[in-house]
């Protein structure tokens, strides 16, 4: 009897080491770096943490760093990564093209790439990219601006200034053809002017998606083209540009003496929720980093045991070498009417946290 027991606690034991080598809790002491880009938007902290715990759950040891938009500072953390012996890396690029010579020695080392968020161009190594439908960002963006003017029915003229993301991150790019898509049969029309004439994406462009910057362009937009005109819609691709475009226009006395303009934004970060809550922004789209996080660490688990992650486009996103397998997730627009069941039924936010 204590022999057969013997037997069965061995044949335990063995299946044991088996599934824990091979199984769902992934890599053992496989180690994931996650390079994010900046602190300064809640988002990517939002991300980083929700991917750092998935993973770690998992039984992968995790190296979350972030890089403040310094470009130099990411590919050192990178670099740094791979040294320290990372299987995997999860990047969200500052700029996407700056990453050539580290992916090149990250490859070197049989290191796997995954894009979050945002594509990495120009490099052959990128396997997979999680990310969100970013061109249906921008329709939502631009379809919330043609609902709220009622352009639809024929109204306007109505003044419209536009700005776009930074020019080193392609998703800019999907963001405002989304919107432009949806925006310039009104333009064509005559129902939406654009003031200052500036509406290619150059002019409208907003380098490392600085609020600072959007808010000194919003500045001089309002000194040079509306001191005796109103504006009345802005498209704005993410809430840390439409804080600042806010701030431009309430120094001049939009919301107080004159009527705020609809502002878009993009991202649900709590400011931005809390002045649609005050009724000065008028929307974002929401994309739920949870989801987002939880696809990137099931493309980890994927690459590191040698199996295919599930994807769901595999023609969008071309960075220039090849088309990089995505999974888009879904992103939704958020206002004052369903704020409460997107972002605190869901879990997101607590009432709390948005100041209430
Ligand atoms: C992301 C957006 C974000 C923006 C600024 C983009 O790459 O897709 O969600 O608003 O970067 O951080």
């Amino acid at each position: 009897m204590k022999r057969f027991i013997g037997i069965v606690i061995l044949i335990f034991s063995v299946l044991l080491l088996i599934s824990g080598c091979n199984g769902k809790d992934g890599g053992g002491e496989q180690i994931v770096g996650i390079a994010m880009p900046t602190q300064s938007s809640q988002r990517w902290i939002q991300d980083g943490g929700y991917m750092k715990d998935i993973l770690e759950e998992r039984g992968y040891k995790v190296d979350l760093q972030y890089a403040e938009d310094n470009i130099d500072a990411q590919v050192a953390q990178i670099e740094n990564m791979i040294v320290k012996g990372a299987n995997c890396l999860v990047i969200a690029a500052i700029d996407g093209a700056a990453l050539f010579n580290v992916l090149e020695q990250a490859a070197q080392n049989d290191v796997k790439i995954i894009a979050y968020d945002r594509l990495i161009v120009n490099s052959p190594h990128v396997s997979y990219y999680a990310t969100f439908d970013n061109f249906k960002v921008g329709v939502l963006q631009g379809s919330y601006i043609i609902k709220a003017l009622e352009l639809a029915s024929g109204s306007g003229p109505y003044n419209i200034e536009l700005f776009a993301g930074s020019p080193d991150d392609t998703n800019a790019y999907y963001f405002f053809d989304g919107a432009m898509s949806v925006l310039q049969p009104y333009v064509d029309k005559g129902q939406l002017v654009i003031p200052s004439g500036q509406t290619n994406f150059d002019q409208v462009a907003t380098l490392r998606w600085d609020g600072v910057v959007a808010q000194q362009r919003m500045d001089n937009l309002l000194a040079a083209y509306y001191t005796d005109k109103h504006v009345d819609a802005v498209l704005s691709p993410y809430d840390g540009l439409s804080i600042g475009i806010l701030s431009a226009l309430k120094s001049v006395g939009y919301g107080s003496t004159k009527d705020i303009p609809v502002v878009t934004g993009q991202d649900a970060e709590i400011p931005s929720v809390k002045s649609i809550l005050a009724g000065e922004q008028a929307q974002t789209v929401f994309k739920d980093t949870r989801t987002l996080a939880k696809r990137a660490a099931d493309m980890v688990d994927a690459v590191l045991s040698g199996g295919t992650p599930e994807i769901n486009d595999t023609k969008t996103y071309n960075n220039g070498v090849k088309v990089v397998p995505s999974y888009l997730e879904e992103p939704v627009s958020v206002d004052i009417n369903n704020w409460e069941s997107a972002l605190v039924d869901s879990g997101y936010y607590t009432k709390a946290q948005l100041g209430m």
